[in-house]
């Protein structure tokens, strides 16, 4: 058993967990809804695949990690203790899935002139700034791949021994024709070896790889490569997809709860994991995948190469030609929460604006609730009709868990509060008598209100949104002054300084042509 579970002794604080109808989630891996049964009881150990940080982080992958979170958070109300593993991509990230092309890091670096290890600060700070602004948790681990190259050349070296891998020239190759002789290589797709290959092109002259679906678990690196550490088979770096799986093996052992990320990981990086868990330690890694389905926009997919791929931060100012005008990311993060994790989530201006709305409205109610000091003794109504209101608004905050619970449909969850609000205005607007809901009825609306709200959908108040809006509109006017500078137009860079400055907002020019801002 893992060290982490094996000094956690069971205690009977958790009665919360047996009472409460049992959680059930999609599995990838069966294709099919199932009772979520922890390996150790009490306790859950996920992962979830963190950003490569070479760029800036994308909305898809913010989906993701908001919708993690909604997860993470769900699976602590329950009460229980919650290891949480996202990892930060750092090095060995080819721009091909496959292990062709040129480092990520390496080819930023030289781009923009600057150490690759810049480019991870840079860029690594960027997403939690954007995650802070999502009200995301951190999770409790954080690991960097840079920080664990021993573990993952000893899985390498594992695996070799094991029979698995081959060294060429160098570089380290996982043989998955030999593994799928022994295990299925595309369960967690549900695709057979023979479909997999079709997909993939022949073999060149060239190529040291003996199979087509063979993928590197180090690779050798040349002078010139940026980034490269000592190993068994000589200089070189990690392939991608070893990090998560030395990673998850090293903080939650060799088998655990839920493994998560975006569905297009699912095909090739979390196949590749299962894999090489199997292949080293002969267990299954994980037992249950949970993935997030894709971004549209207007109905069509969300990609750079489609040009409706926007970043957080457009939302945020707006900046995007697609949008209207700008979305604060609590207005962002209860749009997406809308919608399943499971179903894919469609972006326009339209539905934005709604859920701006739909935010408002909600987040009105929730606050005149909060307010509300419930005047009654009463144990229960007195007539039919209060008696009839008070079951209602009783089964809708009971309906609030097990939708939850239902493999934590946030969009069913979402509707139900939505149809106690009226409820709650009328309560306020004393349309309805306050004797109309027994003192339990209306304490346990207030409570549980508060818990889903706040707790579990992770939503904030509109003036913590407003704050979010200034962050967008500085970042614009910063982006304006940078362009203006550029181009050499001083007045114009001057202007949106001095005008900033009266306003109390100072603009601080940094040595390399960045910008910061502070309220003075
Ligand atoms: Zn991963």
């Amino acid at each position: 058993m893992h060290q982490f579970f094996q000094s956690c002794q069971h205690t009977a604080t958790t009665a919360k967990i047996s009472i409460m109808k049992e959680l059930k989630v999609y599995n990838s891996l069966t294709r099919t809804k199932e009772v979520f049964t922890p390996i150790t009881r009490d306790h859950v150990g996920i992962y979830v695949c963190g950003p490569t940080v070479y760029s800036d982080v994308h909305l898809g992958n913010c989906r993701t990690f908001i919708s993690f979170d909604i997860i993470y958070r769900h699976l602590k109300y329950l009460g229980y203790k919650v290891r949480y593993v996202r990892n930060i991509t750092d090095a060995g990230h080819l721009e091909g899935d496959r292990d062709e092309g040129d480092d990520k890091f390496s080819k930023k670096a030289r781009l923009e002139q600057l150490e690759p290890m810049e480019i991870v600060q840079k860029y690594t700070l960027g997403f939690h700034k954007v995650m802070a602004l999502f009200n995301t948790l951190p999770p409790t681990i954080e690991p960097a791949a840079t920080g664990h190259i021993t573990e993952q050349i000893q899985m390498a070296q594992q695996i070799i021994d094991n029979g698995y891998a081959y060294v060429v020239n160098g570089t380290v190759y996982f043989d998955v024709e030999k593994y799928n002789k022994e295990k299925p290589y595309g369960i967690l797709t549900n695709r057979k070896l023979e479909d997999l290959l079709e997909g993939t092109r022949e073999l060149g002259g060239q190529d040291e790889k003996k199979g087509r679906l063979d993928f590197a678990l180090w690779i050798k690196a040349g002078p010139e490569h940026l980034m490269q550490w000592p190993s068994p088979w000589g200089m070189g770096f990690p392939g991608w997809h070893i990090e998560c799986s030395a990673m998850s093996e090293k903080y939650l052992g060799k088998q655990f709860d839920i493994h998560g990320g975006g569905m297009d990981l699912a095909a090739t990086h979390h196949t590749n994991e299962i894999a090489k868990s199997q292949a080293c330690y002969h267990t299954s890694p994980v037992r249950y995948w949970l993935h997030t389905n894709m971004l549209t926009v207007n109905g069509v997919r969300m990609s750079k190469s489609a040009g409706n791929g926007f970043l957080p931060e457009e939302l945020f100012s707006g900046s995007h030609p697609l949008l209207e005008k700008s979305y604060s990311p609590m207005n962002v993060r209860f749009f997406m929460l809308q919608t399943h994790y499971r179903s894919t989530l469609d972006f326009s201006n339209e539905a934005l604006q709604a859920a701006e709305k739909g935010l408002k409205r909600l987040w009105e109610a929730y606050e005149s609730l909060t307010g509300f000091l419930w005047p009654g003794t009463l144990t229960s109504p007195a007539n039919d009709m209060d008696r009839e209101l008070d079951a209602k608004v009783s089964k809708l905050v009971g309906k609030l868990d097990e939708d939850m619970n239902d493999d934590f449909n946030t969009a069913k969850v979402l509707a139900n509060m939505f149809e106690l609000v009226p409820v709650i205005n009328s309560i306020k607007d004393k349309t309805i008598a306050v004797t109309a809901l027994s003192n339990d009825t209306f304490e346990t609306l207030q409570k549980q209100f508060k818990i889903y709200m706040e707790d579990i959908l992770g939503l904030k108040s509109i003036s913590e949104a407003d704050n979010a809006k200034l962050q967008g509109t500085m970042q614009l006017l910063i982006d304006i002054r940078k362009e203006a500078k550029k181009k050499k137009d001083f007045v114009t860079s001057d202007k949106i300084r001095n005008q900033l400055s009266q306003l109390g907002i100072s603009i601080k020019d940094e040595k390399d042509g960045e910008m910061s801002w502070s309220i003075e």
